[in-house]
C-alpha cells in the first residue's frame, strides 16, 4: 500500500468512523473487555454489553472480586460462553500481576488473547506498531490485493500480517488499525461493498475486476452437525433439578436442565430407561419442541417435565427458578424458561 493510500484511508476514516465509547479511552481495561465481548458478536449487540459489564465492574479489580457465576449470568446471550470464563480468569490473572502487560508479545500470554486481540490492546492502549488482522481486515486485504490464497490457511495469516507490519504508520498505529477494521465493517462488507465510498478504489484490485464478493477465499467451509436434545424439567417441591455443564463443548460451564444430547430423537422407551436410570418416578408430560442453531450445531430440542414423585438424585442441584435469574444458562434455555415461566424473564 502506497503512503496516499494510507493517508486516503486515514482521513476517511477520521471523517466517518462510528463512536464508541472504547475508542475513547487508552485504558487496557476498557480495551481488552470490548475486545473480547466483541470476537464473535456484532458491534451494535456487543455494546449493551460492554456497557453493563463497565457499569458492574468500572476495573479489573472489580470483575476479579466477582464470582463467575456473576460473570457468566451477566455474559448470558452473547454464546461462546468459554470467554466468559475466560475473562474472569485474566481479570484475576491480571490483578495478581498488578495490571495489563504493556507490549504486544507479553499480552499474548494471557488467557484468551490472540494475535488479533493482544496487537488491538498493544496499539490502541500502547500505541505499539502492530497491526491487527481480524476477519474485516482480512476482506480488506483479499480484495485489495485481489488475493486467491485462502484466508483460513495459516501461510496466508502470515503473509498478510507482515504486510501490514511493514505498512502500518509509527506515529498512529491505532489509528491505521482502526481504519482498516472501520473500513471492513462499514464500506468493504462480506455481500455488498460500497466500492464507489471507499478512500481505496483507485488501488483495489477487486475493484478493477468488478468482483469485489469473489474474495475473500477460503479453503474450508464449518461443517454444520445435527443434534437431537432432550430436555428434563423436574420439579420436586417448588425447586427444579439442574446441573451445570462441563467445562468443554457448548455452554460450557453454565447451568442447565438435565438433558440427554443425540443424533436421532429420543425415542419415548430411550427417554423412560433414562429416567429410570436417575432414578426419577412421575408423570411424564411433554412441553415443547423448537430448533436452535450455533455457528456449527443445528440443534432439536424437546422439552418433557415430570412432576416427580420424590428428589431423584444427587447428580442434580435443586434451584428455584428465581434462584436462576442470578446463574448463567443457554439462550435455548432461557428462550424455553421465558415462555413457560415469567419470573426468569
Ligand atoms: Fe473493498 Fe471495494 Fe474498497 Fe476494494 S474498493 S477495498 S473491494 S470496498
Amino acid at each position: 500500500m502506497k503512503n496516499a493510500d494510507i493517508q486516503s484511508l486515514l482521513f476517511w476514516y477520521g471523517g466517518n468512523k462510528r463512536d464508541l465509547p472504547w475508542r475513547n479511552s487508552r485504558d487496557p481495561y476498557c480495551i481488552w473487555l470490548s475486545e473480547i465481548i466483541l470476537q464473535q458478536t456484532r458491534v451494535d449487540q456487543g455494546l449493551a454489553y460492554y456497557y453493563k459489564f463497565v457499569e458492574a465492574f468500572p476495573r479489573v479489580q472489580d470483575l476479579a472480586k466477582a464470582h463467575l457465576d456473576e460473570v457468566l449470568a451477566m455474559w448470558q446471550g452473547l454464546g461462546y460462553y468459554s470467554r466468559g470464563r475466560n475473562l474472569h480468569a485474566t481479570a484475576l490473572h491480571v490483578t495478581e500481576i498488578g495490571g495489563f502487560p504493556s507490549t504486544y508479545e507479553a499480552l499474548l500470554k494471557l488467557k484468551g488473547v490472540g494475535p488479533y486481540t493482544a496487537a488491538a490492546i498493544a496499539s490502541f492502549a500502547y500505541q505499539e506498531q502492530v497491526a491487527v488482522l481480524d476477519g474485516n481486515v482480512f476482506r480488506v486485504l483479499s480484495r485489495w490485493l485481489g488475493s486467491h490464497l485462502p484466508i483460513d490457511a495459516a501461510s496466508t495469516r502470515n503473509e498478510f500480517q507482515a504486510l501490514l507490519n511493514q505498512w502500518i504508520p509509527a506515529d498512529s498505529p491505532d489509528i491505521f488499525n482502526q481504519s482498516m477494521m472501520e473500513l471492513g465493517a462499514l464500506v468493504c462488507t462480506p455481500k455488498s461493498p460500497k466500492c464507489e465510498e471507499c478512500p481505496l478504489q483507485n488501488s483495489c484490485k477487486a475493484n478493477a475486476e468488478g468482483n469485489a464478493t469473489n474474495y475473500p477465499v477460503k479453503k474450508t467451509k464449518v461443517k454444520v452437525s445435527a443434534m437431537a436434545l432432550t430436555y428434563f424439567e423436574l420439579h420436586v417441591a417448588g425447586k427444579v433439578a439442574f446441573v451445570r455443564r462441563s467445562n468443554n463443548g457448548i455452554w460450557a460451564g453454565l447451568y442447565d436442565l438435565p438433558s440427554c444430547s443425540t443424533e436421532q430423537e429420543m425415542t419415548i422407551d430411550e427417554i423412560v430407561n433414562q429416567l429410570r436410570d436417575w432414578g426419577v418416578q412421575g408423570e411424564l408430560e411433554f412441553c415443547h419442541e423448537t430448533r436452535h442453531l450455533l455457528s456449527h450445531r443445528k440443534i432439536q430440542a424437546r422439552f418433557y417435565k415430570v412432576l416427580c414423585e420424590h428428589m431423584p438424585s444427587n447428580e442434580f442441584q435443586w434451584i428455584t427458578l428465581n434462584e436462576l435469574k442470578v446463574l448463567g444458562i443457554s439462550t435455548l434455555l432461557k428462550n424455553y424458561l421465558e415462555k413457560r415461566y415469567t419470573v426468569v424473564a
